[in-house]
């Protein structure tokens, strides 16, 4: 990370685009770099590369590029010295046209934040694609993040779909019954909702991907999806089952109330805690305040409230009857979903596709978070529901 940003930096009139795989790594990036523009300014002023990169290869390269160039490192030095970074992308690479990262699913949280760094410019997310292969492709590239469809590519592999209330469970593996209900590519219809189920060439056979796609159009005869979310995650403490879009609504809604403090959300995840009775969900939010004025603990509850008043009827309705006790909030200390990430990363995750998981059961991660909590608040009252109100609602 270190050395690229230098390079970059370096080269600064000459990057056009900058990205990375998803826009949590793109920030990741950014982060990095408030942190060592000191160093970074240093090594271009001087044409060195910091000691703490001790990769022969890699020191190697990157001394083939960086010369001495005080003037550069004194207009990297002073734009890092402003005490806004509003528009830091643009200002450090002028010539950029457009910020290559995936917006879409929970990726979104992230659109505000990136706007700000790159001054509004276009967020493309280019392909939509997995480990185990590609699927496909934005046509439109340079649409609203919110009106991005990708095109699935039908020589990357055969796809089939499970339309949603076909699924039976959350098995690995697809189920006789299931197996009857699969749709191939070319019969989906337009707005059905399905999972996305792979054979690949590399010998995966009706591999389950996990993710959840809508049809959103055709491209001549070829069906466009938009990405909805990821189908497993789901908070659950008694009947109501919270799933990633809903809990990503609740969750933008409540944060709203931080704007009044020139704060925000940087990132966030859940988990339902269940050894107190009733059992609760818990937030995780890292926040990010642009002054010093405290937030109020009144504020917090209402984030609470509001989220809690966003979820879904089963949610509130466990409220009233308290099979759900209060939603609570633990605020947690700057840097802890980087150091969720390094802890993913020691584990074997890849950095390129790390993706904060959005709701968390594994013990050595919860532990994490709750040694990092700084505070921690309740909802203050239960949401409003409505007894016989149904989601469904037909005209009486
Ligand atoms: P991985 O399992 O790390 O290879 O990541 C693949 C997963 O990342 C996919 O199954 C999706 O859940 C997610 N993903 C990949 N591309 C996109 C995209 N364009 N929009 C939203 N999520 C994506």
């Amino acid at each position: 990370m270190y050395s690229q940003i230098l390079c970059g930096l370096y080269q600064n009139e000459q990057v056009l685009r900058v990205g990375a795989v998803f826009a949590s790594g793109f920030i990741r990036a950014v982060k990095f770099l408030e942190k060592h523009w000191v160093r970074l300014c240093h090594d271009i002023r001087k044409g060195t590369i910091d000691g703490e990169i001790t990769d022969p290869n890699v020191r190697e390269a990157v001394m083939k590029i960086l010369k001495p160039n005080p003037k550069l490192a004194a207009f990297v030095e002073s734009e890092c010295n402003k005490e806004s970074w509003k528009g830091i992308i643009t200002r450090l690479w002028p010539n950029t046209k457009y910020v290559d990262v995936i917006v879409t699913g929970t990726m979104s949280q992230y659109i505000p934040i990136l706007d700000y760094y790159s001054n509004g410019l276009p967020l493309v997310c280019t392909m939509y694609a997995s480990s185990e292969c590609y699927f496909g492709l934005n046509l439109n590239p340079l649409c609203d993040p919110s009106e991005v469809s990708y095109t699935l590519i039908p020589t990357m592999a055969y796809f089939e779909f499970l339309p949603l209330n076909k699924i039976d469970g959350n098995a690995d593996s697809i189920s006789a019954t299931e197996q009857e209900h699969l749709v191939d590519l070319v019969d989906v219809e337009l707005g059905q909702e399905y999972e996305l189920v792979v054979t690949t060439y590399a010998g995966l056979y009706r591999y389950r991907v996990g993710d959840i796609l809508r049809v959103a159009g055709f491209k001549n005869k070829a069906p466009q999806f938009n990405f909805i979310c990821r189908k497993n995650v789901v908070l659950s403490i008694d009947s109501d089952k919270t799933d990633e879009v809903e809990l990503q609504n609740a969750v933008k809604n409540g944060s709203n109330h931080l704007s009044n403090y020139n704060a925000s959300l940087i990132d966030y995840t859940s988990s339902a805690d269940t050894s107190t009775i009733p059992g609760h969900y818990i937030l995780y939010w890292e926040i990010t305040k642009n002054n010093q004025n405290p937030i109020p603990d009144s504020v917090y509850e209402e984030c609470c409230f509001t989220v809690e008043d966003s979820l879904n009827s089963v949610y509130r309705q466990g409220r009233i009857t308290e099979s759900i006790g209060p939603l609570e909030i633990k605020v947690v200390e700057n840097g802890t979903f980087d150091k969720v990430m390094d802890f993913a990363l020691s584990q074997g995750a890849s950095i390129n596709q790390y993706k904060t998981p959005r709701c968390v059961k594994y013990g050595p991660i919860l532990e994490l978070l709750n040694s990092k909590t700084v505070s921690s608040f309740f909802s203050p009252k239960c949401p409003q529901w409505v007894p016989g109100h149904k989601k469904w609602c037909t005209l009486d």
